[in-house]
């Protein structure tokens, strides 16, 4: 080996523990994209062992979209179709999912009797920046909490407008547990969800689902900045082929809500 390159390979390998360290940061890692998943890619990518690698903290869906994801604390969960949590598999797949190694940098205990929305407009100018990434933890007793849940679809699938107009509603009360999930920038549109995208899971782990709202009884709330981005898109053709130029914004809006 020449002197010059054993130069240049410890100039690469000090340039890379470097750039490792310049720029800090938790990752976000995300399996496919909000719009494939609204336009009907729900076929799964990854299990959910690979997933695990990635966060401990997180949500998502299932394989046929049999579901709502719900990580926590290195655990995923699954609400079925009718409410019922279960744990899973590693073997099983998802088409969409948001991870995170949650690591808390601030801890704000919520006022009793605040609801999501309020929760939203009182966090949103605490919060360093508009611009980043936060993944939350709100741990405690909930006076209401109303989740939902979609079944597993069969091909060809329908879009995600049309299965929610079958999904699972139902409203918790005084419940005990932990809401799981994030808060993106405006400019994920597209990718990801802008705004609050949160999933439920009750302390005893037997119910929860996607929370469409709820009532804070006595609940902290944590959250971690997120300034690193990781994105895994599926290389089947479904996505391969997919038309992904529209905007699908107002699509979003009737799914989430
Ligand atoms: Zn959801």
């Amino acid at each position: 080996m020449s002197r010059y390159f054993k130069t240049a390979m410890l100039f690469l390998l000090v340039l890379g523990l470097w750039c490792a360290q310049a720029w800090p940061g938790n990752i976000l890692t995300q399996v496919s994209t909000i719009d494939a998943l609204l336009a009907g890619a729900y076929d799964g990518q990854v299990t959910i062992g690979e997933l695990k690698a990635f966060g401990d903290l997180g949500i998502g869906t299932f394989h046929a979209l049999d579901g709502e994801m719900i990580a926590l604390n290195g655990k995923v969960f699954q609400a079925r179709a009718d409410g019922r949590i279960v744990a899973v598999p590693d073997s099983l797949t998802t088409p969409f999912a948001v991870m995170v190694f949650f690591e808390a940098e601030k801890t704000l205990p919520l006022p009793s009797g605040i609801n999501l929305e309020a929760l939203t407009l009182m966090t949103d100018p605490l919060l360093p920046s508009a611009n980043l990434f936060y993944a939350f933890r709100i741990e405690g007793a909930f006076e209401t909490m109303r989740v939902r849940s979609v079944p597993g679809q069969t091909k060809p699938y329908p879009p995600l407008t049309e299965v929610v107009q079958h999904q699972y509603l139902k409203t918790l009360e005084k419940v005990e547990g932990v809401v799981v999930g994030f808060r993106c920038p405006p400019f994920v549109r597209g990718v990801n969800v802008p705004g609050y995208h949160l999933h439920f899971i009750d302390k005893d782990e037997k119910s929860g689902g996607h929370a469409l709202e709820f009532t804070v009884a006595n609940a902290v709330l944590q959250w971690d900045e997120i300034s690193n981005f990781h994105m895994m898109l599926p290389r089947d053709p479904l996505f391969s082929r997919m038309n992904l130029e529209k905007d699908r914004q107002e699509e979003l809006q009737k799914v989430e809500k």
